[in-house]
């Protein structure tokens, strides 16, 4: 799915927010984590800016390079402050957008493939770095909870969505 639905309503969800969880902060210490434990060959060559973004319903994170290539800016849905969002989603999101980074998408890096996700690479690369278990959990939890989450987030009256579409990650 590469249209980006987003919700317009405000709901309730802010107001179950609290003080445990996920900020910008996390992020940023979660993204240097990742980088220096398991992405620590490549090299990080420009100023890269994480932070939570919109609210989406069919995509978790993206990762743009300004039009200069001075700055990558990577998003990563709001709806992954929650805890109730386990740790290895918006964990996994982080990576898979360095993975892109590494693979000169949204990053100065030379580019390896035509197409980001092109035969898997995302998820071999994730492998290949020791997150494939995480990534497991991750696609896991995404194919048993998301749509149920996503709506008990945005919407004030509990819904059970089973809509048949796939969750995945920025294009680019
Ligand atoms: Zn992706």
């Amino acid at each position: 799915m590469s249209a980006i639905a987003e919700t317009e309503r405000v709901g309730s969800f802010p107001h179950n927010l609290t003080k445990d969880d996920r900020d910008n902060e996390w992020l940023n210490a979660k993204l240097d984590f990742l980088w220096n434990t398991y992405f620590s060959d490549v090299a990080r060559v420009n100023h890269v800016k994480i932070e939570f973004g919109k609210r989406w319903k069919g995509r978790l994170g993206m990762i743009t390079l300004s039009a200069s290539g001075s700055t990558t800016y990577i998003a990563v849905n709001s709806l992954l402050r929650s805890r109730q969002a386990p740790y290895f989603v918006p964990t996994i999101t982080v990576a898979h957008e360095l993975v892109h980074y590494a693979h000169g998408f949204g990053s100065p890096l030379p580019r390896r493939y035509a197409h980001p996700h092109q035969g898997g690479v995302v998820a071999k690369d994730l492998a290949e770095r020791g997150l494939g278990n995480e990534h497991r959990l991750y696609r896991k939890w995404l194919a048993e909870h998301w749509y149920d989450f996503y709506g008990r987030a945005t919407s004030p009256i509990r819904r059970v969505s089973s809509l048949p579409v796939s969750v995945q990650q920025s294009r680019g």
